[in-house]
């Protein structure tokens, strides 16, 4: 148990006016959660205090060598004012395999999901009330020592920060267009590719970028070895449905292993459906594309919960999906999972854990 101060604002801000203009990621709450690592003494001085600038000297750790870790997850708000949280402990054992890697201490399942739970009960205001916008939480931890040498960090910082946001699909759900990508790779077997660190993110930019100005959502990433097999779709998983049966990549060492990946798994197999979890080549998803046994490809995230892909180019090849539309399966899971999440559907699987009375 973690023992939290709380210092509440003396100038809360002025909430959101217009829920449908919020957007994602770029308004904050009242407060942020901060707890410090000193080598020698572990985390210490958990603490709830107003959202502030950080003061960092220009050689701290984080800024030169991205020795920096995130997680991404969502409050939810009920139609009786219940604020809850999706599988929050999966989110803290993911932060725990990221901090292994990136040589960052780790903090137990149960403080993470201590300190998500009073930060957003400190901010529950924060938590939108219209249909679909949520209240996207991000905790991070970054390497604070100063100084240029190639080194595991003696001093970290842990910061938790609350982000109203709107529906993702505020203009009903629309269909991708995604570009296989050919020539970048976000991940290869021993780099980081299974961990949420902003380096994977700051060598995937230009992939994302150059397909974009191509009028393309995403990039579909192949393995970075071979360049034969998919394994993400811009930092969501995919799964691709071919004739009747669903694949998607295996969870070993270059694909992140998504919350939301893990849950549609689960539900797909409630519902009867086989699952593959391995190497699928991206030839034969085009091939099946074009024999017309390509039913429905859609990616998974806590952010969209599933996009829906309507059209793959890979080459110059292209083939088109579900008549531009969303195929069954991807709309049942997104209503299954958003029924959950905001607790219009009861929770079957002990998913949901309830946070205060908002
Ligand atoms: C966060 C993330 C995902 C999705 O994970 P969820 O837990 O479902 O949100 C998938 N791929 C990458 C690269 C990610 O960073």
């Amino acid at each position: 148990m973690l023992d939290i101060k709380i210092t509440k604002t003396t100038a809360p801000k002025a909430k959101p006016a217009d829920e449908s203009k919020l957007g994602f990621g770029k308004l904050f709450s009242d407060h942020m959660f901060l707890m410090d690592y000193t080598d020698g003494e572990g985390w210490h001085d958990a603490r709830i205090v107003p959202y502030a600038p950080f003061e960092l000297d220009p050689a701290c750790v984080v800024f030169h060598y991205a020795q920096e870790i995130f997680e991404g997850m969502k409050a939810y708000r009920t139609a009786d004012n219940t604020i809850q949280l999706f599988r929050p402990d999966c989110n803290a054992q993911r932060m725990q395999d990221s901090s292994d890697r990136l040589c960052i201490p780790q903090i137990p399942v149960e403080d993470f999901v201590q300190a998500v739970k009073a930060l957003v009960e400190v901010d529950k205001d924060w938590v939108p009330h219209t249909d679909g916008a949520s209240l996207y939480i991000r905790p991070f931890v970054i390497a604070s020592d100063i100084g240029l040498g190639v080194h595991a960090s003696k001093h970290y910082i842990f910061c938790i920060i609350c982000a109203p946001s709107g529906a993702y699909y505020a203009e009903g759900i629309n269909p991708v267009r995604i570009y296989v990508e050919d020539e970048y790779i976000r991940a290869a077997p021993g780099l980081t590719g299974f961990t949420k660190c902003g380096g994977n993110y700051a060598a995937s930019i230009k992939a994302g970028e150059l397909a974009e100005q191509q009028g393309f959502a995403q990039v579909l990433w192949l393995d970075g070895v071979e360049k034969k097999y998919v394994e993400e779709v811009g930092s969501m998983n995919i799964m691709f449905k071919i004739d009747g049966k669903v694949y998607t990549a295996a969870c070993t060492g270059t694909v992140l292993p998504g919350v939301t990946r893990r849950s549609c798994i689960e539900l797909l197999k409630d519902w009867g459906y086989e699952v593959i979890e391995g190497k699928l080549a991206i030839a034969d998803v085009m091939k099946a594309g074009h024999e017309g046994r390509l039913e429905e490809v859609f990616g998974t995230g806590t952010a969209a919960v599933v996009s829906p892909v309507k059209e793959l180019d890979w080459k110059g090849d292209k083939v088109f999906i579900s008549d531009g539309k969303i195929g069954p399966v991807t709309q049942k899971l997104y209503d299954t999972m958003t029924g959950m999440q905001w607790g219009k559907l009861p929770d079957t699987k002990g998913w949901i854990v309830p946070v205060c009375k908002g």
